[in-house]
C-alpha cells in the first residue's frame, strides 16, 4: 500500500507537521498503534490558508465544466482502489469492511453528483422598474472554506462538503478528526492524483482548538463547515462572531422512531436492528429512541431482542463481523455509563449491557436493548452514539409526536406506518430536518441534509448544499440606452 501518502497536503506537497509533531493512530479493535501521523497546530493551518488563498483566483475562474473533470477523475481513482481504501478506513475507524467499502463507493456518488450540478448553478435576471436599468443576480464562490469533521464517517463527512465547495469554485482547508485522519488524506490523494492544482485542497491534522482558532480568526477563511457535536458547534458560533465567519453546522441528533401498529412488526424489527447497529450506532442520523405503539410493543421488543442477540460483534476486518468497536475508550465509557445509570434508575436491560467477554481488547460493547425508560434518564434524553436500542411505548399519535419533539435536537426522524394519513400528518409535524417514512437512510448527494433546532444550521448536499458555498451577488446596471 506504499502508493498512499498518509501526510498533510499543503500547497500540493505531502508534508509532516511544521513542528514535527505526530499522533499515534490507534486501531480501536485492538488498541494497538497503527502508525504515527502528522499532528500539527496553528502554523499548519496558516500555511494551508495561505495556499488555499493563493489558489482561489485561478480555481474560481475555471469553468464549472473544467472543475467537474477533477471531481470525476477523483471518483475513478477511488473506484479503482476501493478494497485498499476500505481496509485503511476500517483499521482506524473500526467499522466493518463492507461498511467502509460502501462509504468509499458512496463518496464517488457525491463527487459525480456535484460535478454534474456545478454547471447548473444559474443566476437570474430581474426585470427592473426603470427602463434604463438591468439587475443581474450572480452566484459566486465564497473563497477559502475550512472543514472540521467528525470521525464517524471519515470519508462521507468530508466528501459532501469538499465536493460541493470545489464544484462551486471555493478552495478548501480540511481538518479531519484526529481519530481518522488517514481516510481524509486518502480522499485528498484521490483529488491530488487527479491533477488538482496545488493549494486548491489542503488537508491538515492536529490540535483542534488551535487549528479552528486560525480558521475562525483569518478573514480570508470565509466559511467553516463543521460536522460534530452540538457542544463544539456552540464554541464555533461564539468564535465566529469576531470575523462574522459563515458557519454550516451539522451537529448531533437524537432521532425518534415512531412505530405504528399497522406495520409488519417482524419486518420493521429486522430493519430496526440493521440500521440501529450500523457503525456501532455511531451515526448522527441513527435511529435512537424507538417509540412503539402499545398494541405491538411486546411483539416488537421480542423480535428486536432476539435479533440483537444474534448480531456478530468483532474486528471490522473479519468478514462475519456486523458490528465493530466504538471509536475510543471515552466513547465506550459514555455508553456504559448511560446504560448503567438507566438500569440503576429502573430501566430493564433485555440483552447486552456490557463488554463482550470473547473480545478482551478493543473498545467493544454488546448491542443492547433497553425498556422501561423514563424521560428523566440521560439515556432517553442524550445522544447515545452507541449500540443501544431503547424502546418506549405510546398510545396516541399526538402523544408520540409530542414526546418525539420534546428534545433540543432536530436532525432525523423515522416513521413506520402504512397509513397515508398518519404518514403525512406525522412527517409534517415532526420538528426534524429529515423525516424518513418507511425508509432508513436520509443521506444521498441530491437531497438536502441538515437539522433543525440545536442539530444545526444550513444544509449540505442537494442544490442547497452547493448554494451554501456561494455568495449571491446582485449587479445593478444603470443608464442603459
Ligand atoms: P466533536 O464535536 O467532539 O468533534 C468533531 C470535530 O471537532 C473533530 O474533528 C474534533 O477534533 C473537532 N473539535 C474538537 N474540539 C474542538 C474545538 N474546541 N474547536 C474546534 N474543533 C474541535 O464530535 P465527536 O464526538 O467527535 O463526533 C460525534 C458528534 O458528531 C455527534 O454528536 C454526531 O451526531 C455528530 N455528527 C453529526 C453529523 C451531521 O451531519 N449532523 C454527522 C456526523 C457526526
Amino acid at each position: 500500500m506504499s502508493e498512499y501518502r498518509l501526510q498533510q497536503l499543503i500547497d500540493g506537497a505531502w508534508v509532516p507537521a511544521a513542528d514535527g509533531g505526530t499522533w499515534e493512530l490507534v486501531n480501536p479493535a485492538t488498541e494497538s498503534v497503527l502508525q504515527p501521523v502528522p499532528f500539527g497546530g496553528a502554523a499548519d493551518a496558516s500555511a494551508a490558508i495561505d495556499a488555499a488563498h493563493r489558489a482561489f483566483k485561478s480555481w474560481s475562474r475555471l469553468t464549472p465544466y473544467e472543475r467537474a473533470d477533477y471531481l470525476m477523475n477523483a471518483a475513478a481513482w477511488i473506484l479503482a482502489r476501493v478494497d485498499d481504501l476500505a481496509r485503511l478506513t476500517t483499521e482506524e475507524s473500526g467499522k466493518p469492511l463492507s461498511e467502509a467499502a460502501a462509504e468509499w463507493r458512496s463518496a464517488t456518488n457525491y463527487l459525480k453528483w456535484f460535478a454534474g450540478e456545478a454547471p447548473r448553478s444559474y443566476g437570474r435576471s430581474i426585470p427592473a422598474r426603470v427602463g434604463t436599468r438591468r439587475i443581474h443576480v450572480q452566484p459566486q464562490p465564497l473563497g477559502v472554506v475550512g472543514t472540521i469533521t467528525a470521525w464517524n464517517f471519515p470519508v462521507y463527512n468530508l466528501v459532501r462538503s469538499w465536493a460541493a465547495a470545489l464544484a462551486a469554485g471555493c478552495t478548501v482547508v480540511g481538518r479531519p478528526a484526529e481519530y481518522t485522519p488517514r481516510s481524509a488524506m486518502l480522499l485528498a490523494q484521490a483529488l491530488h492524483d487527479s491533477g488538482l492544482p496545488a493549494g486548491v485542497l489542503n488537508v491538515i491534522n492536529g490540535d483542534p482548538a488551535a487549528m479552528a482558532g486560525v480558521l475562525l480568526d483569518d478573514p480570508r477563511c470565509r466559511k467553516i463547515s463543521f460536522t460534530g457535536s452540538t457542544r463544539v458547534g456552540k464554541l464555533l458560533l461564539d468564535g465566529a462572531s469576531k470575523t462574522v465567519t459563515r458557519l454550516a453546522l451539522e451537529l448531533g441528533g437524537n432521532a425518534p422512531v415512531l412505530v405504528f401498529p399497522d406495520v409488519d412488526v417482524a419486518a420493521v424489527a429486522r430493519e430496526a436492528v440493521t440500521w440501529k447497529y450500523r457503525n456501532c450506532g455511531q451515526v448522527c442520523v441513527a435511529p435512537q429512541r424507538f417509540f412503539v405503539h402499545r398494541q405491538v410493543v411486546e411483539e416488537f421488543t421480542d423480535h428486536v431482542t432476539r435479533l440483537t442477540e444474534k448480531v456478530v460483534v468483532g474486528s471490522g476486518l473479519d468478514a462475519a463481523t456486523q458490528v465493530g468497536p466504538l471509536i475510543n475508550a471515552r466513547q465506550r465509557e459514555r455508553v456504559e455509563t448511560l446504560v448503567r445509570e438507566a438500569a440503576a434508575a429502573g430501566a430493564h436491560v433485555l440483552t447486552g449491557g456490557g463488554r463482550p467477554e470473547h473480545l478482551p481488547r478493543g473498545y467493544f460493547y454488546q448491542p443492547t436493548v433497553v425498556s422501561g425508560l423514563t424521560p428523566a434518564m440521560p439515556l432517553y434524553q442524550e445522544e447515545t452514539f452507541g449500540p443501544v436500542l431503547p424502546i418506549i411505548p405510546f398510545s396516541e399519535v399526538d402523544e408520540a409526536l409530542s414526546i418525539a419533539n420534546a428534545t433540543e435536537y432536530g436532525l432525523a426522524a423515522f416513521v413506520l406506518t402504512r397509513d397515508l394519513n398518519t404518514a403525512l400528518r406525522v412527517s409534517e409535524d415532526l420538528e426534524y430536518g429529515m423525516v424518513c417514512v418507511n425508509d432508513w437512510l436520509p443521506a444521498t448527494p441530491e437531497a438536502p441534509f441538515g437539522g433543525m433546532k440545536q442539530s444545526g444550521i444550513g444544509r449540505e448536499c442537494g442544490m442547497e448544499g452547493l448554494a451554501d458555498y456561494q455568495e449571491t451577488k446582485t449587479i445593478f446596471f444603470g443608464g442603459v440606452q
